[in-house]
């Protein structure tokens, strides 16, 4: 019996890697937030790319995820349980990924119920000052999100479109919804330690997402990712649908360099922005540790 057995397992180790090769999305968007498809629909698009781990990280939310897992169930997808929150640094918002949470986690679930009601809030500050300048968009906004997911500004802009005042949602956002513009609120969301505890109390890792886009100096980067740590924080996104080969090999030293794990993910939101397709990330680099080494 002992005999088969490693017979077996040499004949695994032996067999040549592509065939066990994984392929890992750990960001990703559902229409429970901003993101065009459904949970199932996700899924189904994870299966056609052969993605063997797909965490599902709508903002502010965990409501797609009884759907998600139900889709993979029968499929070679691996659901992983995230989310996206939006936190407040030195004034600049940042957004961490907390993958493989607990759902069910009640600190968790505080923290996610405190970014909606925020949103909720700032939507409403945001259909007011749109009105002022003559723009009502509150029934396609509300079409949009039909009783299921949280308002962003993502559905803003596409009321916008819809509505002839901007011709795509990047210019919804230029003319509309950044900082000056007659649709931005500003907003204060929890701090990092918030929500990096909250994340890791439901057993989670937390992770920061897309470090290239807040602009930072490697130094003030740097601070982030100090900061981060304190916070519980223990991952960044290391390759994800828009960054190059030196972004990658600058953030893999910063890994390095504080210990950090690393994490995939294309931030797909929609079929109509090909630039960041599903699945579509470079693999992480061998010198790191992948943040799915933490899941347990
Ligand atoms: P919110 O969290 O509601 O403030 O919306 C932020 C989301 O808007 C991000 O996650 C992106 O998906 C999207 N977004 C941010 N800036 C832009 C932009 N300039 N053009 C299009 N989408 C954007
Ligand atoms: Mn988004
Ligand atoms: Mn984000
Ligand atoms: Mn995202």
């Amino acid at each position: 019996m002992l005999l088969v057995k490693c017979d077996i397992t040499k004949t695994i180790t032996e067999r040549p890697f592509g065939l066990f090769s994984m392929k890992y999305d750990l960001h990703c968007h559902s229409y429970f937030s901003d993101g065009d498809l459904s949970p199932s629909q996700l899924v189904e698009k994870a299966v056609e790319h052969s993605i063997t781990h797909l965490a599902l990280t709508d903002h502010d939310t965990l409501d797609g995820l009884t759907e998600a897992r139900r889709a993979a169930q029968d499929t070679n997808v691996t659901l992983i349980n995230g989310l996206e929150l939006s936190c407040t640094w030195e004034g600049l918002l940042v957004h961490i990924v907390g993958l493989n949470v607990d759902p069910s986690n009640k600190t968790l679930q505080k923290a996610v119920n405190d970014n909606k009601s925020r949103r909720l809030v700032r939507a409403e500050a945001m259909f007011e000052d749109l009105e002022q300048n003559g723009i009502d968009v509150k029934e396609s906004v509300g079409k949009q999100i039909s009783n299921r997911g949280v308002p962003t500004r993502p559905h803003f802009a596409q009321a916008l479109v819809e509505q002839g005042y901007a011709k795509d949602k990047k210019q919804a956002f230029k003319r509309f919804l950044v900082k000056g513009k007659p649709g931005y609120i500003p907003m204060r969301w929890p701090d990092l330690e918030t929500v990096g505890n909250a994340i890791t109390a439901s057993g989670g890792v937390a992770v920061l997402a897309h470090p290239m886009r807040y602009k930072l100096t490697r130094t003030k980067l740097s601070w982030l990712l100090k900061d981060m740590l304190e916070a519980g924080v223990r991952g960044i996104e290391i390759c994800t649908a828009s960054t190059d080969k030196q972004q990658v090999a600058m953030l893999s030293d910063l890994a390095i360099k504080f210990k950090l794990l690393g994490s995939v993910g294309s931030d797909f939101h929609s079929n109509h922005q090909p630039w960041a397709m599903l699945g579509r990330v470079e693999t992480l680099p061998s010198t790191l540790t992948p943040v799915w080494d933490a899941f347990h």
